[in-house]
C-alpha cells in the first residue's frame, strides 16, 4: 500500500490510432504497477471529467466551443498533431479531471500522482503538440478558485519546453509578450528534422515575478517548440546532456525557484522524454538518471513541506517498455522519498 493515491482511469486512453505518442502507455503503467506489487488496487482512485466551468478557468470560451462542437479549422486541427475526434476531447476532459483530483489528494496527503496528464503545450486559445487542453493549469486554477491554495509552482522536466504553461501563467507579460520569431515547427520531427547544436546550457530568468504561479522548465533548447515564451525560470539545455549535468541544473533551478517563491503546491511534470533513447528528444539521460531526477524534485519539496502533484507528460522511447519503466520509477521514487 502506498502512502499516497494514484489517479487513473482506463478512459485516459487517447484514441489517436497508430502514433508516435503511445496512447496505451497509461494502461500499461497501471498494469505494471499492480503486477510488480509497487501498488495495490486500493491505491488507485478514479477521476471524473473536468467540468466545462473548470476548463474555462484557463481556456477561452471560443476555443472550448470549437473543441466541443468539432469546429476547429483545418489549420487548428493540424497544429494538434493528433487526429481530432469528440472521443479525444472527452479523454482530455477526463485527464484534466484526473489532475484536479490529484491536486486535491496531494493537498491532503503531501503527494499524489496521476497516471496521465501533463499536457503542457495547450494555450488558452489553441492546442498544439499533442495537447488539447492544459490539465495542470486547470487543476491549479481550480484549487485557487476553491480557496485551497493561493500560490503554486510548476516544475516541468519534459524534454520539450512548457510553452503553454509559460503563456498561461505569464500574467502581465502576456499582453506584450514577444511574437514568435519563426513559425513553430511540428513536435514530431518526422515532419521537420532537427538541427543539432552544441552549446552550454543557458538559464533565462525572468525577474520581477509577480504572478501567483511560478513556472520552471528544464528542456532541450534545440527542440520543439521553436518559440519558447518565457517561464519564470527556463533552463535551455544543450543537446545530449547527460545525467550529472542535468541533475546539477535541476538542483540549481529548484533551489533558485524555491528561494524566490513560497508555493503551497508543486506540480511536477515528469516527462519520460529526456531519456537518451527517446524518438522526440535529444538529451542523454539514463533510466537511472531519470529516477534520480524524480527523487531530487520530491526531496526538495518534502524538505520544505510542499505537497506534490505529479503528471506524466511525454515519453516516446524506441522501446515502449522503457517509457513504462521510467514512468513506473516515478511512483517508486515518490514511495521511497515519502516513506523516509
Ligand atoms: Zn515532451
Amino acid at each position: 500500500m502506498l502512502p499516497f493515491k494514484l489517479v487513473y482511469s482506463d478512459d485516459y486512453y487517447l484514441p489517436i490510432g497508430s502514433h508516435v505518442f503511445p496512447a496505451e502507455k497509461y494502461k500499461r503503467i497501471h498494469d505494471r504497477l499492480l503486477a510488480s506489487g509497487i501498488a495495490a488496487p486500493s491505491d488507485f482512485v478514479v477521476p471524473s471529467p473536468a467540468t466545462d466551468r473548470d476548463v474555462l478557468l484557463v481556456h477561452t470560451p471560443q476555443y472550448v466551443e470549437k473543441l466541443k462542437t468539432g469546429t476547429l479549422s483545418a489549420r487548428e486541427q493540424l497544429e494538434l498533431e493528433v487526429p481530432y475526434s469528440p472521443e479525444l476531447v472527452r479523454a482530455f476532459w477526463l485527464n484534466a479531471g484526473g489532475s484536479i483530483l490529484a491536486a486535491d489528494h496531494a493537498l491532503n496527503d503531501g503527494m499524489a500522482i496521476s497516471i496521465g496528464g501533463g499536457f503542457h503545450h495547450a494555450f488558452p486559445d489553441h492546442g498544439e503538440g499533442f495537447c488539447l487542453i492544459h490539465d495542470v493549469a486547470i487543476a491549479i486554477r481550480r484549487m485557487q478558485r476553491d480557496g485551497k491554495i493561493h500560490r503554486a509552482i510548476t516544475v516541468d522536466c519534459d524534454v520539450h519546453q512548457g510553452n503553454g504553461t509559460a503563456a498561461i501563467f505569464a500574467g502581465a507579460r502576456t499582453a506584450s509578450g514577444p511574437l514568435p520569431p519563426v513559425p513553430n515547427a511540428p513536435m514530431n520531427p518526422a515532419f521537420s528534422g532537427n538541427i543539432p547544436a552544441k552549446a552550454a546550457a543557458k538559464t533565462r530568468m525572468h525577474s520581477g515575478h509577480a504572478g501567483d504561479v511560478f513556472t520552471i522548465s528544464l528542456h532541450q533548447e534545440n527542440n520543439y517548440p521553436a518559440w519558447k515564451p518565457p517561464s519564470s525560470i527556463d533552463i535551455d539545455l544543450p543537446d545530449e546532456i547527460g545525467d550529472d549535468d542535468y541533475l546539477a541544473w535541476l538542483d540549481n533551478a529548484l533551489g533558485s525557484g524555491l528561494r524566490q517563491f513560497n508555493p503551497e503546491l508543486l506540480c511536477y511534470l515528469a516527462g519520460a522524454d529526456p531519456y537518451r533513447e527517446d524518438q522526440l528528444g535529444g538529451l542523454s539521460l539514463t533510466i537511472g538518471g531519470l529516477k534520480k531526477r524524480d527523487e531530487l524534485v520530491f526531496r526538495a519539496a518534502k524538505a520544505r513541506g510542499i505537497p506534490v502533484m505529479v503528471t506524466l507528460a511525454g515519453g516516446y522511447a524506441r522501446k515502449l517498455e522503457d517509457t513504462i519503466t521510467i514512468h513506473c520509477n516515478t511512483v517508486v521514487a515518490a514511495k521511497e522519498v515519502m516513506q523516509k
